[in-house]
């Protein structure tokens, strides 16, 4: 393994390039595995999180961040458990957007905080905010989330639209026989506030017991066809650096897009990789090709290598691609919040 990491250091210092040649700018970060929300395809209601002690501090996620800023990242998401439920978390997203060489700083939130930290997230220079909502009846939206906060997440979203973000998304996952009756109001209700919404396949990451994920799936395909009996949709050129497939909808100027893990399997064009909130680079997804750096920030004059060259080298172990089965006991154990979705 050494031979090959040094290999592949020598042939790409100057870039995040994998082996598949795939160009890596656009990094994940987790900034806590922690929620205020329990949605059910993501986590059980009694969920154990992470030792304090083991979660990188808003110094260590800044250093990692600007790291690959340095190395050549362009985007940096921030995501988790729920970002904004960090303490302090303004101050390091602060601390990023202004790090020269980024063009792109984005959150992914349950728009739970949204109301009161719209002004201060634009005013920091996040650029994009992605946020989740599956439902708009205000109960569905309990029995998902098992929180009783619709109310409260509709009007962050509705704040959020008073500031010139660059362009905002609704994600929802859609599962058969919860929420796939509200797909068509789901799209007019981002539509309408010149949104984008992405719609997403859930994933067999972590071990859930509120239903069955594989009697549960609808596919992207199925969900453009419901669409499409309320639409006019055609194939977008609109691409950013997540793997949505978008689509054009006709006197709208917001977007659809389908995010298929299971049916358009995305990895010959993967461009991510995401920093778990204890710090392990993880290289793809849908597998556990791992590097922790948490040595490299807490003990870096006890490393051979430095930070930079830990991130380079780690390129190497990215896999070609994900193999997720709704059939087999999940494969990957860890759940999506403490991955960073
Ligand atoms: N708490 C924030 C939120 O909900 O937006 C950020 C973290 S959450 C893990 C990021 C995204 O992952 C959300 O859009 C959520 O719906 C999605 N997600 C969580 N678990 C998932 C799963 N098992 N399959 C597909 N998407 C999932
Ligand atoms: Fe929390 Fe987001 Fe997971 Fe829902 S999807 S439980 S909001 S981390």
């Amino acid at each position: 393994m050494d031979n090959i990491l040094h290999e592949v250091t020598s042939l790409n210092s100057a870039n995040l390039i994998d082996p598949f040649g795939r160009h890596i700018d656009y990094v994940r970060i987790s900034v806590t595995d922690r929620c205020d929300f329990r949605c059910t395809y993501c986590m059980d209601e009694d969920v154990t999180f992470l030792p304090r002690k083991d979660i990188l501090s808003l110094e260590e996620i800044v250093n990692v961040a600007q790291t690959f800023i340095k190395l050549g990242s362009k985007r940096i998401r921030i995501t988790g458990g729920e970002p904004l439920v960090r303490k302090n978390i303004l101050w390091a997203l602060e601390q990023i957007s202004n790090t020269p060489g980024l063009e792109e700083l984005t959150l992914t939130t349950n728009g739970s905080q949204l109301k009161k930290m719209a002004k201060s997230l634009y005013d920091v220079g996040v650029t994009r905010i992605n946020v989740s909502l599956d439902t708009l009846e205000p109960e569905l939206f309990e029995r998902i989330t098992r929180r009783d906060q619709f109310h409260q997440v509709v009007e962050g979203i509705d704040e959020m639209t008073q500031y010139e973000f660059k362009r905002n998304k609704i994600n929802s996952v859609i599962l058969k026989k919860h929420n796939d009756h509200e797909v068509a109001d789901l799209a007019r209700f981002a539509l309408e506030r010149n949104m984008d919404i992405s719609f997403i396949e859930e994933m067999p990451l972590g071990v859930i017991t509120d239903h069955d994920r594989a009697e549960a799936y609808i596919s992207s395909d199925e969900v453009i066809s419901i669409l499409e009996n309320h639409f006019t949709l055609t194939p977008s050129e609109l691409k950013t650096s997540g793997p949505s497939t978008y689509f054009d909808v006709k006197n709208y100027q917001g977007h659809v897009g389908i995010i298929s893990p299971h049916s358009h399997n995305f990895c010959a064009t993967c461009n991510r990789i995401r920093l778990t909130a204890e710090g392990r680079l993880l290289l793809c997804l849908g597998n556990e090709h791992s590097m922790d750096l948490k040595p490299y920030l807490r003990t870096p004059e006890a490393q051979e290598i430095s930070l930079d060259e830990a991130i380079t080298q780690s390129l190497a172990l990215k896999p070609e691609k994900h193999h997720f089965n709704l059939n087999e006991e999940p494969q990957i154990l860890r759940f999506m919040s403490a991955t960073g979705g």
